[in-house]
Formats: structure tokens, C-alpha cells, sequence
């Protein structure tokens, strides 16, 4: 019997057989698929800067300097002046004592998760947090429990009845990666204070995108000294690849000895770190990329609006376009493709039934003619397909 086989039809049968698409360029405005160009309104490059030329220039030199891979962890042979330097700026820009790399986002929830609490803890975690969350939170042993998306009165019962644990932990997204909303933290972190409990933030998606230097969500809610952990990544906003913990001190310390994702992989590439720092720099000399970026987010929200697309009410630089139902969803993603915009379509398990929807991400770097053009495909496709009117 051919038990892959088995199970792959299975996921065909439910509409549920995910297949990938390739590109042919860069994570540009516009990018090449199957020798066509097409707008990219997919991508989580937000600031454009994987492309910009002086990021690039500062890559080609370290690679120049230090060649290509890292060749060990970084406890062994694998810890570069670069890797320190990104480490101290990365604090330095979230406001913290220290920070930590780890060779992913979803690498640096598991290995804090697991680290930071334990069988006899409880973690506290809104419903739509990223699958990384989750997944850390299987994998740290303690008791996982969780508050519906944004319900503070939910948190707080949970709260009320969980005092029992050694430790608490809430964690939540900064900016949620399907609905673009943002978790409400100064209540939370009140909330937090009331209960004794320690706050994680994952704010993937709000580094370098929110708040006035592009620090992130807790800057945009000036809660600076206020989260216990802070988690980023260096593959949206800083272009590269990566993640990262901002935090105290010890906290960093505590994790470069007992994080295991971090302890056995081997360290990332000079190439890679040097990528994120030149970003790093970058975004923070050029505040011009934030206006542009939020000029293009207003300018598409508003647009498809007008078109009669239902947006869920996003405050990032992501906007779902609901649809509901997962074939009609895919149809929408297909013809959009076959039209010149590249926008995937999300569907069950990625989000709950019956919220199946068309994720655009908008980027700096896109222009205002972009931006009109895609609105010209949203409205035509739309029409066809009996989406709008
Ligand atoms: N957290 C969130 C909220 C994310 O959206 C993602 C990536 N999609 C990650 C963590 C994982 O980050 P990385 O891609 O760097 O592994």
C-alpha cells in the first residue's frame, strides 16, 4: 500500500493540496513567473529593501571577507564579530538590554517557548497566533490554554483561574499574520501586571513596518520596558532571513545556554547577517520608506473598498480580502494570476472555515501606477466572477 499516496489524495479530495510557485527574479514590485511579469502583492519583503542596492553592496563584501557558510553553531565555531553587531543593534532599535539570533522565527518561538516555561507553567495564548506559537508551546511541556482572538475578558478568566501555575506566561502576535489586526497590548500588559504574568510578543510583522522609527508594535504603543519577551524576524522587514528574542540580560543569557534551536543548528551565514544589518541600518535613515509604504497600504485599502471587496479591519501592512468560501477563494488567486497579480489565496487549516480569504501584502517599493493597476485587475476579475458588482 502507498500510504503517501493515500494521504495526498485525501487532501485533494478535501481542496486542501497545496502546490508551490516559482520565481524567476527578485522579490521585486514586479516579479517573473513562467517568463510573465506580474505584480507581487504576496510578499512580506515590505520595505523593498531585499533589492536595494547598497544592502546588496554590503552583502557581496562580506562574502567577499568571510565566504559563504557559517561552518558551526554559534557555542562552537560558528559566531562572527557580524553576528554580535546585528545582536547589539537589534537591541538598540527594540529599546532592550540584548537580544538573540536564531535561524528562524519559527526557530526562535520554539526555543524560547521551551525555555522559558515548563510542565509546571501555564501558557496563555490568543487563538490566531502564528503556528510557531503553538507549535513552541507543544513543545515546552506546560499547559496551553486559549483566549478567543483579542477577548480581553477571556484572558482575564483565564487569569483568574490559573493562579495555581509557577509561572504564567501570555503570548500573543503583535500584528496578526492572516487578519493584519493588531493585539491590543496595552490592556494586556495591564492586564499582565494585575495577574503577575510575564508578556511574549511576536511582532514579525510589525518590525520595521509600525511605529514611528519602525521599531514594531510596542513602540507603536509606546509600552517600551513593558514586554518580558520580545520575538522578531529578520526575514520580513529586514530582508534576509532569521529571528530573533529581544529582552533583558539574563533572559538572553538564559537562552544562549538552554536554547536548544539555538544551541544545535548551525550559526546562520556571515551573507545573511550582514544582509539584516545593512537592512537595519537602512530603514532607519530612510523614514521615506515608512511614508511610502503606508501611502500604498491606504491607497489599495481604499481602492478595493470602493470596488465593494469586504477587508477584514487590518492595521498592518496586511489586508485580507474576505471571501468565505475556499474554492471560490483559490478561483479568485488563479484568475488574478492569469491577469498580472500574484496575491495568494488562504484557506482551512491556515484560517477557520468559512474565512477563507485573498491575503495582499503591499510593499514601500510598490508605486502609485502599481497600485492602479492591480485595482484595474481586482475590478475586472472580481466582476467576472461575480465577486463584486
Ligand atoms: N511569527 C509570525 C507571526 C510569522 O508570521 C512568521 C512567519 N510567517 C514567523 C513567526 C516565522 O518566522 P520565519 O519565517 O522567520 O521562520
Amino acid at each position: 500500500m502507498n500510504f503517501w499516496n493515500q494521504e495526498l489524495s485525501l487532501l485533494k479530495a478535501e481542496g486542501l493540496h497545496r502546490e508551490l510557485k516559482r520565481l524567476e527574479s527578485s522579490q521585486s514590485p514586479r516579479v517573473i513567473i513562467d517568463n510573465r511579469e506580474v505584480i507581487m502583492l504576496a510578499s512580506n519583503n515590505y520595505l523593498g529593501l531585499s533589492t536595494e542596492q547598497e544592502i546588496k553592496e554590503a552583502v557581496i563584501r562580506v562574502i567577499q571577507k568571510y565566504g559563504t557558510g557559517s561552518g558551526g553553531s554559534r557555542l562552537t565555531t560558528g559566531n562572527y564579530d557580524l553576528h554580535e553587531q546585528l545582536e547589539k543593534e537589534l537591541a538598540d532599535f527594540k529599546n532592550t538590554e540584548d537580544a538573540l539570533v536564531f535561524n528562524t522565527g519559527y526557530m526562535a518561538n520554539l526555543g524560547v517557548l521551551a525555555t522559558v516555561v515548563g510542565s509546571e507553567d501555564v501558557i496563555i495564548s490568543d487563538k490566531l497566533n502564528h503556528a510557531s506559537i503553538i507549535d513552541g508551546c507543544r513543545l515546552s511541556k506546560a499547559k496551553f490554554l486559549v483566549y478567543k482572538h483579542g477577548n480581553l475578558a477571556r484572558l482575564e478568566n483565564i487569569l483568574k483561574r490559573s493562579s495555581k501555575y509557577r509561572r504564567r506566561l501570555i503570548v500573543t502576535d503583535g500584528v496578526f499574520s492572516m487578519d493584519g489586526d493588531l493585539a491590543p497590548l496595552p490592556e494586556i500588559v495591564e492586564l499582565a501586571e494585575k495577574y503577575q504574568a510575564l508578556v511574549m510578543v511576536d511582532d514579525a510583522h510589525g518590525t520595521g513596518v509600525l511605529g514611528s522609527k519602525g521599531a514594531g508594535t510596542i513602540e507603536h504603543f509606546g509600552l517600551e520596558g513593558k514586554i518580558d519577551i520580545q520575538i522578531g524576524t529578520l526575514s520580513k522587514a529586514l530582508a534576509a532571513e532569521g529571528g530573533f528574542v529581544a529582552g533583558s540580560k539574563d533572559l538572553i543569557e538564559l537562552l544562549r545556554n538552554k536554547a536548544r534551536s539555538f544551541i544545535y543548528s548551525t550559526a546562520l551565514a556571515p551573507a545573511t547577517i550582514a544582509a539584516s544589518l545593512a537592512s537595519l541600518r537602512y530603514l532607519q535613515s530612510h523614514p521615506e520608506l515608512f511614508k511610502n509604504l503606508w501611502r500604498n497600504v491606504n491607497l489599495l485599502k481604499d481602492g478595493l473598498e470602493d470596488l465593494g471587496y469586504e477587508l477584514l479591519p487590518s492595521n498592518s501592512a496586511i489586508i485580507p480580502i474576505m471571501i468565505g468560501d475556499r474554492e471560490k477563494t483559490m478561483e479568485l488567486s488563479k484568475a488574478l494570476l492569469v491577469e498580472g497579480v500574484l496575491a495568494s489565496g488562504i484557506r482551512p487549516p491556515t484560517v477557520a472555515e468559512g474565512t477563507s480569504r485573498i491575503r495582499v501584502t503591499v510593499m514601500a517599493s510598490h508605486s502609485v501606477t502599481d497600485i492602479e493597476e492591480v485595482l484595474d485587475i481586482f475590478a475586472r476579475v472580481g466582476r467576472e466572477l461575480k465577486l463584486i458588482r
